[in-house]
């Protein structure tokens, strides 16, 4: 049996159904920033893979620094656990990640995933106000077209009307909910205080009731890949300190130079109080992710009736995940990520252009290493996939989007090769300016 087949006997892939045989690709290998793919029929393609790996590849595939890194660990040791134990992975990197992010963020707590860290962060913000002697503070401000992951808490702060609170009717908190930050595209000084207030009046109706603001810092991405500009978090810093709220940024997509500056707090010169860090930092190697708050939080959470943050994962600080983040981290802190990050942006903003022509098309936006055609319906994503390939890039379009966030080794010629497939891959399937529809 084909492995394909062998596939659908018996697994279950993310966001699907069982049977629905959706189109599925054979990963023979990935070198750089290429796939090497098998289809259903046995086609070989060459695919760049412009979403690299949901954001997190940002090294490329069989990177030889993260290659040894790996090894090297490897041949230490590749799991222990972390309660009563520590290694030199886990403390080296916890250093770096407060060196490196906004200032104020001290204490760090490793987890296993994106949306376990925002589990963790959730947790010791109500935490936090029961310590501190507010124990009502147990909700949640949030916004719509957020998204922070697919575990319980997580969901509940996700988007109310796109996110999955529909689906489970009575397990998700009750949290509340303020519009999404106006597009950076159009905001203008009134917009952005307009909005501001709407968020300040929540606040202030449920104070009583609120841990914290949680947010994902100056772009929404899995809710729509939505830009918005960086004075609304210097808004929400204000608002927060003025109610007694915890600010948490979720900079699982944002962080680590994707939107252009290290951090998307960064934008802003504003500091959290909670932030959680994922996807790329062990250049997306393995699954790891970081809380990160402030002293503050951490020994008034510590002085609380519990005694302890209530939370401890198996493989939490895993050396080997460790080791590779490290390992990233020093790719990154060489700088030349910024020159090729500008130079992606520039590349993506002229390259994909075009698309704004296209009848089919609502919207081109691109922020750092993200690019993003917005189509007026939503996606035929099999269709946009498969041209996708033949063009020789691997997109995984979702509701009304083709996007890509590359890796950030791709050359100009890579990033060409992407934005030209994005562009062929709407206009043959949705149909180019003269309403023609290409095979
Ligand atoms: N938060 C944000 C902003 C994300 O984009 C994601 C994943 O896409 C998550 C949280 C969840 O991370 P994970 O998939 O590692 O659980």
């Amino acid at each position: 049996m084909k492995l394909i087949e062998r596939d659908r006997a018996v697994l279950w892939h993310p966001y699907s159904s069982v049977g629905d045989n959706a189109p599925l690709w054979q990963v023979d290998a990935a070198t750089g920033v290429r796939l090497h793919l098998t289809s259903e029929s046995g086609q070989q393609a060459e695919a760049i893979d412009a979403m690299a790996s949901w954001w997190c590849m940002i090294h490329g595939y069989r990177n030889p620094v993260l290659d040894a890194a790996a090894a090297e660990q490897l041949a230490r040791f590749s799991h222990v656990m972390f309660g009563g134990l520590t290694h030199e992975p886990a403390v080296r990197l916890a250093e770096r990640l407060v060196a490196m992010t906004p200032d104020g963020l001290d204490r760090v707590f490793f987890a296993d995933s994106g949306s376990v860290s925002v589990e963790v962060a959730l947790k010791i913000a109500v935490q936090y106000q029961t310590a501190a002697g507010r124990p009502a503070r147990q909700r949640f401000l949030g916004f719509h077209g957020s998204y922070h992951g697919d575990t319980f808490a997580a969901m509940g702060i996700g988007d109310p009307v796109g996110g999955m609170h529909s689906d489970f009717p009575g397990l998700l908190a009750d949290n509340f909910f303020a519009p999404r930050p106006p597009a950076a595209a159009e905001a203008t000084p009134e917009t952005i205080a307009a909005w501001a207030s709407n968020v300040k009046s929540l606040a202030l109706a449920h104070s009583d009731e609120l841990a914290a603001i949680v947010i994902e810092p100056v772009l929404q991405g899995t809710g729509g890949m939505h830009v918005y500009p960086a004075e609304c978090l210097t808004a929400l810093r204000a608002i927060a300190d003025r109610h007694g709220l915890l600010l948490i940024f979720d900079e699982i997509a944002t962080g680590l130079g994707r939107t252009g500056a290290l951090f998307a707090a960064d934008h802003a010169g504003v500091s959290p109080d909670i932030m959680c860090v994922g996807k790329a930092l062990t250049g997306g190697y393995l699954s790891l992710a970081a809380m990160l708050c402030s002293e503050r939080v951490a020994m008034t959470v510590s002085a609380g009736r519990a005694g302890a943050l209530l939370h401890g994962p198996t493989f939490m600080a895993n050396p080997l995940a460790c080791a590779l983040a490290n390992a990233s981290l020093d790719l990154l802190e060489t700088g030349e990520w910024q020159a090729h990050v500008a130079r992606i942006n520039a590349e993506l903003t002229s390259g994909l252009a075009p698309a704004a022509q296209l009848a089919a098309v609502k919207d081109v936006r691109t922020i750092g290493a993200v690019g993003v055609i917005q189509l007026a319906s939503p996606v035929d994503v099999a269709a946009v996939t498969r041209v996708g390939i033949r063009h020789g890039v691997w997109l995984r379009p979702f509701r009304d989007l083709v996007y890509t966030m590359p890796p950030f080794i791709c050359d100009s010629s890579e990033t060409e090769i992407i934005t030209a497939g994005m562009v062929s891959a709407v206009a043959e399937v949705h149909g180019d300016t003269t309403g023609s529809t290409a095979p």
